[in-house]
């Protein structure tokens, strides 16, 4: 099996970046887990009557990501049409509906799969909540993130800034906790750390400094 490193945590942990970072260090594949849950959310309002036929469509549906300098780009083919998503699925309304779509079982299920079989095709760094749990429960490496609510709100009104939006900070620390809440309480692989994860609390730390602990374990782990 080839060498596998999940990494989980909530929105705005820090988890993105760096895998990103680590990705392009190590040559490992990059998959962003939450922005297939969040194509399913765009498909679900973009295309579905009920939830039969979305599902329908889902078990239909090819995801792809190419790299591209700002991060990646993803794409969605439906019945042979491909459309481009990479912007849509960041909007305010599919990070507002996302936590429901992705506690359905059938959803959870097509993605687990889809997922699964993509790790078997190469070294990857997967980024999910559910990486270390449920996707690749015997993953090499194993990180769980964490970082105070204030941090991670801070950390997203700057990337909306970067887009040119103002975002006010309360309302972004209250998103983010609602999101924390149904991630976590949900039946089907709720947000939670594996017991053999490294915890890694990111509040106060630089990516470089990030890098730095993530790269010790992996490489003590890929001598070994
Ligand atoms: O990582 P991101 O914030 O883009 O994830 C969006 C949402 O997708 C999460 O809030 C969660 O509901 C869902 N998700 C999930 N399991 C994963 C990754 C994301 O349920 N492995």
């Amino acid at each position: 099996m080839s060498f596998q490193v999940a990494v989980d945590g909530p929105a705005g942990s820090g988890k993105s970046s760096v895998s990103k970072l680590i990705a392009k260090k190590y040559g490992f594949t990059y998959l962003d887990t939450g922005a297939m849950y969040r194509a399913c959310a765009h498909i679900k309002t973009a295309f579905a009557d009920d939830d039969a036929s979305f599902i329908k469509i889902l078990e239909n549906t090819d995801m792809r990501f190419e790299p591209a300098p700002m991060g990646q780009r993803m794409f969605i083919n439906i019945d042979g049409n491909e459309t481009e998503i990479t912007d849509i699925i960041r909007t305010p309304e599919i990070t507002a509906m996302v936590g429901e779509v992705s506690a359905m079982r059938d959803v959870r299920r097509l993605m687990t799969a889809k997922q699964k079989d993509l790790a078997k095709r190469s070294e990857v760094i997967m980024e999910g909540r559910d990486i270390g749990t449920v996707v690749l429960p015997d993953a090499d490496v194993k990180f769980f993130f964490t970082a105070s609510p204030t941090e991670r709100a801070r950390r997203r009104q700057a990337e909306w800034q970067a887009k040119g939006l103002e975002v006010p900070l309360e309302q972004l620390e209250n998103d983010i906790l609602k999101r924390d809440e149904m991630d976590s309480g949900r039946k089907e692989a709720p947000l939670k750390k594996a017991e053999d994860a490294v915890e890694l609390d990111t509040t106060g730390l630089t990516i470089d400094e990030v890098i730095s602990i993530m790269s010790a374990e992996i490489d003590r782990k890929r001598r070994t």
